[in-house]
């Protein structure tokens, strides 16, 4: 894998100014934070910061305010659920280059934490423009990048910023990256690949890709039955993008020149409503689903023979849900499925690792997000990363 430096390469930062990249794009409601799980992500990298003595000064976006100013999107509105996982007070600067951030940086002590406001303000963010990255950096002695989540975007404060101070993985950084480059990287053979959700047309990018790089393609959700229909099979009324049936066989023919074995369920969980435990679900073999039905899930037959799949192989990477796991019993490919990759995980033979936001929900529900080697919560930037795509925030870190 690519090297990078590392807060292990860094020793005492006593008076040191760390401009850090975080993702505080928090969900909120009424004007409250609902979920605090980035910030807990970025915790570890800002009190070891600190702890070194630098004076750290967070960098984050906060929704899309386009490079306006709205007050509805200050990153201030996050400073609460931030004081509360760090345990210490941070100082809000509306501003993230310029005097006043410079004033701050005077009045901060060596340890302290401010959090500068949303980066987004700034037209130049989202363009990249050197002219705001340099007044960014002029603030700064050293970068540190903790926000995977963001990398994909090459903006100033996820890429320019990495050119023009010495730049640093945090921790949860380093963490993603060891983890993906386990999973797809330099992964121990046999892979597995499951991909699901609802549509092939969202994930041709990462189809495309894995057939080149995994033993096992295993498809479910949604676009497995883009895949049977592709193959004649009469779907029935179920989600089908029939339009995509030529872009499937050709998936399905680099697949067979690189060696990989694609999987498609040959038994189905149907039913005429899309509803919680419906009158009419039934299982049955995918070439008996009737006209006016729907497939929901991978059948139970499937999933056994997807797990024995599963036992055959050291590493497995996990985007989509096989079935429309909102709504009972259609998680139950899911759920299974999930549970024998955790058991594995737990024994020790599989290194397995799962991304998407609908993936890591499921994952959840299905108790089993502890036991994966590694969960990512990335959404976009974990899927670019699938598609084999190279992120430009991971890039402007990596060392020549
Ligand atoms: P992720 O967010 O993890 O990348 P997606 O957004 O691609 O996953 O897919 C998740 C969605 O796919 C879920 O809302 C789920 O209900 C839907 N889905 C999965 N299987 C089916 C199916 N057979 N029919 C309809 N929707 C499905
Ligand atoms: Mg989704």
């Amino acid at each position: 894998m690519a090297r990078f430096r590392t807060l292990d390469d860094l020793g005492d930062l006593t008076g040191k100014v760390a401009l850090v990249r975080v993702d505080l794009n928090l969900p909120m409601q009424d004007g409250s934070v609902t979920d605090d799980t980035r910030v807990r992500a970025a915790a570890p990298t800002i009190l070891e910061l600190s702890a070194k003595g630098a004076k750290v000064l967070l960098l984050a976006h906060f929704g899309r305010p386009k490079g306006e100013r709205v007050s509805t999107m200050s990153v201030s509105m996050t400073i609460d659920a931030v004081q509360a996982v760090l345990g210490k007070e941070v100082m809000f600067v509306p501003e993230i280059a310029g005097p006043v951030v410079a004033q701050s940086v005077g009045i901060l002590r060596p340890g302290d934490i401010a959090l500068l406001e949303n980066t987004r303000f700034w037209k130049g963010e989202e363009k990249n423009d050197p002219e705001l990255a340099k007044a960014i950096a002029a603030n700064g002695d050293i970068y540190v990048n903790d926000a995977f989540s963001a990398a994909h975007r090459a903006h100033a404060s996820t890429e320019g910023l990495a050119h023009l101070l010495p730049a640093y993985a945090g921790r949860s950084m380093e963490a993603e990256l060891k983890a993906l480059d386990a999973a797809l990287g330099t992964p121990v053979r046999p892979v597995a690949a499951v991909v699901g959700g609802a549509k092939v047309s969202s994930k041709l990018d990462v189809l495309t890709h894995l057939v080149t790089q995994v033993d096992h393609l295993i498809i479910g959700g949604g676009m497995a039955n883009t895949f049977l229909a592709a193959r004649g099979v009469n779907v029935g009324k179920s989600l089908c993008e029939h339009e995509l049936a030529a872009t499937c066989e050709q998936i399905l023919d680099a697949a067979d020149k690189s060696g990989c074995t694609v999987h498609l369920p040959y038994d189905a969980v149907v039913a005429k409503e899309f509803a919680a435990n419906p009158a009419s679900l039934r299982t049955c073999n995918v070439h008996e689903v009737a006209a006016d039905e729907m497939i929901l899930d991978v059948g139970p037959q499937a999933v056994e023979a997807l797990a024995d799949v599963l036992k055959t192989c050291r590493t497995l990477v996990w985007n989509g849900p096989l079935g429309a796991f909102e709504i009972e019993p259609f998680d139950a490919a899911t759920v299974a499925l999930a549970r024998s990759a955790a058991a594995l995980s737990k024994e020790g033979v599989l290194t397995s690792v799962a991304g998407g936001g609908d993936t890591v929900a499921a994952l959840n529900h299905a108790g089993v997000a502890d036991d994966f080697t590694y969960i990512s919560t990335a959404g976009g930037a974990f899927l670019e990363w699938m598609e084999g795509k190279e992120l430009p925030g991971v890039k402007a870190l990596e060392l020549a």
